[in-house]
């Protein structure tokens, strides 16, 4: 689809670029503001996944600050940003101590009123992927929040909601008594995105904020042994059974018991194989959904020159996001076009993972 096409098509994308913003996305923000008062009372705040900078113009736009003290906003991201009057910006890895280091230093040691993340991986087209992913985003991005904010403090994060999303829920309101899922009217019904708004930030009692994370950081296993007070959970390990009863470690003859000799079992006939899932007609392929969330996918279309440009699936240009489980004859061509021919067996998996949802 064209850049003209595409005006026609999406009016928040037109208001976008005739209010200035730098991504449609700002309007997700400033919705999410008129429903929960994010702003108010805010003097210091970080956006966390920042590029290209839409809601960083939002933040420095909307805060007020107070006489002789100015609102202070920091950005972060892995990619660079054109500059923002008013915003620090810092090109770093929301997973990174060192990142936070850098937010804690610019705020000289203040805490932050409010966090804010957008974050978005780049898409694989693999749902079960792409959700989880999200989710170790989002997760990162409340490590890092409690490093930075104040008790009582708001943070707001982009989440899928994904088949998984009651866990994220539950690890949120470890931090948050207040805890909401928010679908802003410019956030497209077709995508699964939408943001939790959780408020009241209040750490489980002697909680230590540590940026060691076993998902996100291989190296991370030798830091964890060492965590201590409600970081560190250790459950009950029990040995149940008989503690006389054979040791699988250990080798016994084929005749256990003197006064019965060894006769040979046979092991049970392998399982019949499964029938063949059947195609509908007119796919050629397969019918792989695209990516879920879409929103992020329009966001290089108003990026500054020079900012990357997210990959889609086989590192194509993102298509426009489709419905999840959308029908397998409408999506048989995009099959086909993203490596059918070469990658025959991922292809029939993202088929399969179609049909069964
Ligand atoms: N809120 C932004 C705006 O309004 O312009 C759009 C954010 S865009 C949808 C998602 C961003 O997340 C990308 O720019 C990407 O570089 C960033 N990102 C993803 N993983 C990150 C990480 N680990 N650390 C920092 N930024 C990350």
């Amino acid at each position: 689809m064209g850049r003209s096409s595409k005006d026609k098509r999406d009016i928040y994308y037109r208001l976008a670029k005739e209010g200035g913003w730098r991504a449609r996305s700002a309007f997700k923000l400033l919705q999410l503001d008129q429903r929960f008062q994010l702003f108010q009372g805010v003097r210091r705040a970080v956006d966390l996944c920042a590029a290209p900078g839409s809601w960083s113009q939002v933040l420095s736009r909307h805060l007020r600050g107070s006489e002789g003290s100015p609102a202070q906003v920091v950005a972060v991201d892995l990619q660079a940003m054109a500059p923002l009057p008013g915003v620090l910006q810092i090109q770093g890895d929301i997973t990174k101590a060192s990142t936070a280091q850098e937010i804690q230093r610019h705020f000289e040691g203040h805490p932050a009123d409010l966090v804010v993340c957008d974050g978005a991986p780049d898409v694989t087209g693999l749902h079960d992927l792409d959700e989880y992913i999200q989710a170790q985003l989002l997760l990162a991005a409340l490590n890092i929040t409690t490093h930075v904010l104040k008790k009582g403090g708001t943070f707001v994060a982009k989440i899928f909601r994904g088949k998984d999303v009651t866990l994220l829920y539950s690890q949120l309101r470890l931090f948050f008594p207040d805890v909401t899922c928010a679908k802003p009217r410019s956030s497209r019904n077709s995508s699964i995105e939408a943001f939790v708004v959780c408020r009241g930030y209040s750490p489980p009692e002697g909680f230590v904020p540590t940026m060691d994370n076993p998902l996100l950081d291989p190296d991370a296993g030798l830091a964890l042994s060492q965590l201590a007070g409600p970081s560190r959970v250790i459950v009950p390990f029990v040995a149940c059974g008989d503690l006389s009863a054979y040791d699988p470690d250990r080798t016994y003859p084929l005749q256990l018991d003197p006064a019965r000799p060894y006769t040979y079992v046979p092991p049970p006939p392998p399982p019949p194989p499964p029938p063949p899932i059947p195609r509908p007609v007119g796919c050629a392929g397969g019918g792989a959904r695209g990516p879920p969330q879409g929103e992020e996918g329009e966001e290089p279309e108003l990026r500054d020159p020079g900012v990357g440009t997210p990959l889609g699936v086989q590192g194509a240009p993102r298509e426009e996001p489709r419905a999840r489980g959308a029908a397998c004859e409408g999506e048989g061509a995009a099959c086909e076009g993203e490596g059918a021919e070469g990658e025959g067996a991922a292809c029939e998996e993202l088929h399969r993972l179609s049909l069964l949802d």
